[in-house]
């Protein structure tokens, strides 16, 4: 464009040249067309000389004729033509006369000498009756030499004239022919400019109306995602800020705020690589667009980066409406995404804030986005709806999380221990480490609360290893023959080097591996089974046994049994509960038991309240409790002496089962 409208500056500098040299040229022609005219005017010897010829004659046929006559009329013609020739020879002293004259040498001396000569003769022509007929001869014979001379002369002037007329009538002619080709030079120089011109406007057309849709472009790039094409951070900030100015306008119209998140994205994308990442975020976008298009009371849906994406909706529709719009659209983004060669599960979680619900709506972004941190906190894959309470909940947890190193640098989590009781023997057999924070402002924190808080950060592996080697040390001020539990989370298993640091702490702490027992959830099989299996096989090799936590509460337990060679299950709290009340709950555990008891697999009964639960165990052929019943977890100084009446108590009766619970 640039180079175009260069060339164009060219050219129009040049086309305004050449038309000042045309119109400088055309007039000097002009001027010299004139000139020649006016020369071919002035050279009109040709008539000069011609009349001079004719008079000549005349006056020779008039003096003849007298001759042969004596005719007086006759006489008087001499006079007559005499007169005139007298004044051609006035007419010959005209400069152009006399340049043609003077052009050849002797022409002029002839005819001064034809002038002198007529002249002399002349008072004898003017009165020719006076004249003898000797005299009349001897006239006659004088007049023809001077007639000769004009009549030679005249002829020249004819010849010459002609040809030079000729010449001139070259010369216009060359000039007009120039003037020609300069006036159609003139006008295919302007047709061109013209033609020029229209051809730039063309192009300036052309790049006005690129330039307009750049601008579009632009306008539209800057307010849009490029990878989803769904409007940008930018575009929704705008947005939202206008509604919540209209929200003061119109106070009845609700607004409600979507912060969506995608699962495990992340790790997605650094598996599969970002290309992949790229196609699914856009699938995502393409399914929220769908979705919230077909609702007739979105406002905007927009996508904030990475995998955050946002909508903003009409409330009015009522919030149970809305709520259910949420959860709509957390099904469609979570169902299976299809390509030709794989097909990936994606989970996402939702947050949703009402302006109903009493919150300022500026702060709906910030109380959703709280109601996703805090779903994502628990368990994921939910629609969260906002309530005040969350911000609690939330600015708890933010201190949770920042307190919890120095807590664990302070020695303020520590585990507390549950026992393990034989149920027929009442005896002890074990100790479950159970995590305890005993926070300075906040007071007892439970660990259902800080090991998830826990596990969103590597602090898990931090507290994981402090917890693993406070309770082997403890063991050692232990009898021999109770055996210690410690949980693993998943991901503390994952991010861990997890047999390593259990070998190291074997080694530091010097306790037997006979004596450590890891509890691990069904979910750790879940997240990633091969390689968990791999892991336990690598764990178990060290010595140390192996318990599956919480068994029941799973999806395909009985899969995992056959799985890994486990040393222990636990038996979920929930069927223990239910042993008195429910008749299926007793035919699980019996189930579980037997099945349990014929791979050669330890069965520990979870949540143990009542003397009718342990009735109910031991009729099932469980072999160990754990619960209220025979003691809540408490600190290791305070179970000590309880661990050792239990050895007391049990001695003396070791045929019956004890029922006493060890401490309260
Ligand atoms: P869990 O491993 O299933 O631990 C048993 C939980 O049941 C403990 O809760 C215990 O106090 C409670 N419990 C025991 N007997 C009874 C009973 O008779 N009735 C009732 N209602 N509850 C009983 P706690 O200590 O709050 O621990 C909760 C969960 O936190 C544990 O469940 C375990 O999953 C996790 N946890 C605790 N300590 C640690 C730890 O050091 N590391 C890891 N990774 N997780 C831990
Ligand atoms: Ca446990
Ligand atoms: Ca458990």
């Amino acid at each position: 464009m640039r180079f175009a409208s260069k060339g164009f500056r060219l050219f129009a500098v040049g086309a305004a040249l050449v038309i000042v040299a045309i119109y400088f040229v055309h007039s000097s022609l002009i001027t010299a067309s004139e000139d020649a005219v006016e020369r071919s005017a002035r050279y009109d010897v040709a008539w000069v000389g011609a009349g001079g010829r004719l008079e000549a004659a005349k006056l020779q046929m008039a003096l003849a004729s007298y001759i042969s006559t004596k005719d007086p009329q006759a006489a008087a013609q001499v006079a007559l033509y005499t007169e005139i020739l007298v004044n051609r020879f006035g007419i010959y002293e005209a400069p152009a006369f006399r340049a043609f004259l003077n052009a050849k040498p002797g022409r002029e001396r002839i005819l001064d000498r034809a002038e002198g000569e007529f002249l002399k003769a002349r008072p004898q022509l003017l009165d020719v009756e006076s004249l003898a007929d000797g005299d009349l001869a001897e006239l006659t014979q004088r007049l023809a030499g001077v007639l000769s001379a004009v009549d030679r002369v005249g002829a020249e002037a004819h010849t010459e004239s002609v040809e030079a007329a000729e010449l001139y009538r070259q010369e216009v002619r060359r000039q007009q022919q120039l003037q020609r080709w300069l006036t159609t030079g003139l006008f295919v120089l302007i047709a061109t400019v013209v033609g020029v011109v229209a051809l730039q406007n063309r192009f300036l057309d052309r790049a006005h109306r690129q330039a307009k849709r750049n601008a579009v472009d632009f306008a539209h790039l800057a307010r849009h995602d490029a990878l989803t094409g769904l409007p940008n951070r930018m575009a929704f900030n705008e947005t939202f800020e206008r509604l919540i100015a209209e929200q003061s306008v119109y106070p009845d119209r609700g607004l409600a705020i979507f912060a969506i998140d995608l699962d495990g994205f992340k790790s997605i994308n650094d598996t599969l690589g970002h290309a992949v990442g790229d196609l699914l975020l856009r699938a995502v976008a393409e399914r929220l667009e769908r979705r919230t298009s077909s609702l007739s009371n979105t406002l905007i849906a927009a996508r904030l980066g990475g995998d955050e994406f946002v909508v903003v909706l009409d409330a009015a529709v009522g919030e149970d409406e809305v709520l259910s719009q949420a959860q709509r659209l957390l099904a469609d983004v979570c169902l299976p995404y299809r390509s030709s060669d794989t097909t990936l599960m994606l989970g996402a979680t939702i947050g949703v804030a009402l302006s109903s619900t009493g919150s300022d709506a500026k702060d709906l972004l910030v109380d959703a986005d709280l109601a996703l941190s805090l779903a994502k906190a628990h368990g994921k894959g939910t629609v969260l709806r906002f309530d005040p309470n969350i911000r609690d909940t939330y600015e708890r947890r933010s201190r949770l999380e920042s307190d919890m190193r120095d807590a664990l640098v302070a020695g303020d989590i520590r585990p507390n221990y549950q026992p393990k009781v034989d149920i027929l023997t009442g005896r002890v057999i074990g100790l479950e480490a159970l995590a305890r924070w005993s926070h300075p402002a906040l007071g007892m924190v439970s660990p259902c609360e800080f090991i998830p808080i826990a596990e969103s950060s590597s602090v898990i592996v931090e507290l994981g290893r402090t917890i693993l080697e406070t309770a082997c040390r403890d063991a050692l001020n232990l009898p021999e023959e109770i055996g210690i539990s410690v949980n693993l989370s998943v991901n503390q298993f994952l991010r861990d080097d997890i047999v390593e640091t259990v070998r190291r702490t074997l080694q530091a702490t010097g306790l037997s591996p006979q004596r450590l027992t890891l509890e691990v959830t069904e979910s750790l099989m879940i997240s990633d089974a091969g390689s968990a299996v791999d892991t336990l096989v690598r764990l178990k090799a060290l010595g140390v046994s192996i318990s599956l936590d919480d068994f029941g509460t799973g999806y395909s337990a009985l899969s995992y049994l056959r799985s890994f060679d486990w040393d222990e299950i636990k038996i979920d709290r929930s069927f223990v509960m239910e042993l008195e009340t429910d008749r299926r709950a007793r035919a699980i555990v019996r189930l579980i038991t037997s099945m349990a008891g014929e791979l050669g697999i330890h069965v520990t009964a979870e949540g143990v309240e009542t003397n009718g639960q342990i009735d109910a165990l031991s009729r099932a052929g469980c072999q160990t409790g754990q619960g209220y019943f025979y003691g809540k977890p408490m600190p290791l100084e305070d179970l000590a002496a309880a661990i050792l009446n239990s050895f007391d108590a049990s001695q003396p009766e070791s045929n019956g089962s004890v029922r006493e619970p060890i401490a309260s």
